[in-house]
């Protein structure tokens, strides 16, 4: 992992640099170079999922050739899950639902619908708390199991894909993910369909981003978003895009077996 090794070529210049301190060569004051450089590094990898920090996240297809891309939608279901899976079906389209298990208590049945439809259902854990970059291994671990298990129940089956909230990644994280087994998926388009509220921006920002092979983030939480979806089939029909399900994209199970 790209972390251990910045941990440890920071740890060995630390050492190098207490060592010329300690025999008076250069100010103790040095010391806090790598210490900065660690802080800065390991705060900013933790935003950027694409990174590969402290995990193997999918971000993209390999075939950067073909113009094919995938749909995502997070923290769902909700109230305006319905219109989207309309959008996806006038489209002949599957995407895929990261859901968070408190939502799909709340509307189990949408969940359900998801599935039967033929889209792809993965965990995103039961709270999506603003805290869960804090939290311990074993903490996440039952995030993931309890969402997991709510899904099976509903839909007879056990999703293998993950995506941290907010794509905010860690070693607690990575630890809980290696015991779990999820292939964890990132994106390579952040709509930031819950900050912009400008559906023309919005659009904007999503279209120029559009490349072959890419995973398109976007929120199932918003009319806004349902709104901008039905622009953007128009624009990738125009520009002979297909949008593909997620496990063909990165040719991985998206359920276990
Ligand atoms: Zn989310």
């Amino acid at each position: 992992m790209k972390f251990r090794i910045v941990n440890f070529v920071c740890l060995l210049i630390l050492g190098l640099l207490f060592i010329f301190c300690w025999q008076k060569e250069f100010s103790f004051w040095l010391l806090l170079i790598p210490i900065f450089f660690w802080l800065i590094i390991t705060s900013i990898s933790a935003f950027e999922i694409r990174f590969n920090y402290f995990l193997n996240a999918y971000n993209r297809s390999n075939n950067k050739v073909e113009k094919v891309i995938t749909l995502t939608f997070d923290d769902g279901p909700t109230e305006f899950t319905p219109r989207i899976l309309d959008i996806l079906e006038q489209n002949n389209a599957k995407a895929t639902f990261f859901c968070i298990g408190k939502q799909i208590e709340n509307f189990p049945k949408i969940l359900i619908k998801a599935h039967q439809s033929g889209h792809i259902i993965g965990n995103h854990t039961f709270h999506h708390s603003p805290k869960n970059g804090f939290y311990s291994a074993d903490k996440i671990i039952d995030e993931i199991e309890s969402t997991n298990a709510l899904i099976e129940s509903l839909i007879n089956k056990k999703t293998a894909l993950f995506r941290p909230p907010f794509g905010v990644t860690n070693p607690h994280i990575a630890k809980a993910i290696n015991s779990t087994k999820h292939k964890v998926i990132g994106w390579s388009v952040r709509s930031l369909d819950t900050v912009i509220e400008d559906e023309n921006k919005l659009f904007l920002r999503i279209k120029k981003q559009i490349k072959p092979g890419c995973i398109v983030l976007m929120h199932d939480t918003s009319e806004r978003t349902a709104n901008v979806l039905e622009q953007l089939f128009v624009f990738l029909q125009e520009e002979n895009y297909k949008v593909i399900p997620l496990n063909d994209l990165l040719k991985i199970e998206a359920y276990e077996n």
